[in-house]
C-alpha cells in the first residue's frame, strides 16, 4: 500500500474493509494449497466459488469479516472432499489412518488447523507451508 495515499482520496481501487478482508481470506487458503501443492487452477476456482459466497455473506453481517480465512477454509476444505479427497493430511500423525485438519474455531477470528487426534494446533490458516511433516 502507498504511503502517500491520502485517506478517502479518489484511486482507481475504492478501499473497501470488506474485499480487504475477502482478499485475505483468500491468499490465505491459496497460500495452505499451494503450501500442500494442490493450488491447481480447478481448485482455484474452489477458492473462488467460496469467495463469491462469503462475500455474500460478510455484506449481511460486516462483524464477521475476522471469521473470513476460517471460513473460506473450511468451504474448500468441504468442496475438496467431493472432489479430490481430504485436505489438508495431517503432517503431525506419522502413523495410522492418513486424516484432514480441521479449522478451529469454526467461526471465528485467528484460525488455526488443529488435529483432533493428536491434540495439537499445527498451524494457522495461511501458514501451513511452515507445518514441519513429521
Ligand atoms: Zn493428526
Amino acid at each position: 500500500m502507498d504511503p502517500h495515499d491520502e485517506p478517502g482520496a479518489p484511486g482507481p481501487r475504492p478501499v473497501n474493509p470488506l474485499e480487504q478482508a475477502l482478499h485475505a481470506a483468500r491468499a490465505l487458503v491459496l497460500a495452505d494449497l499451494a503450501a500442500r501443492e494442490v493450488a491447481e487452477a480447478d481448485v482455484v476456482s474452489l477458492v473462488e466459488e467460496s469467495v463469491t459466497h462469503r462475500r455474500w455473506w460478510v455484506e449481511q453481517w460486516p462483524d464477521g469479516a475476522g471469521f473470513l480465512p476460517g471460513l473460506v477454509a473450511q468451504d474448500v476444505q468441504d468442496a475438496l472432499l467431493e472432489r479430490y479427497g481430504r485436505w489438508p493430511l495431517c503432517p503431525v500423525c506419522g502413523t495410522g489412518d492418513p486424516h484432514a485438519l480441521d479449522v478451529e474455531p469454526e467461526l471465528g477470528p485467528d484460525p488455526h488447523w488443529v488435529c483432533h487426534k493428536a491434540g495439537v494446533r499445527v498451524a494457522a490458516v495461511g501458514a501451513l507451508d511452515g507445518a514441519t511433516p513429521s
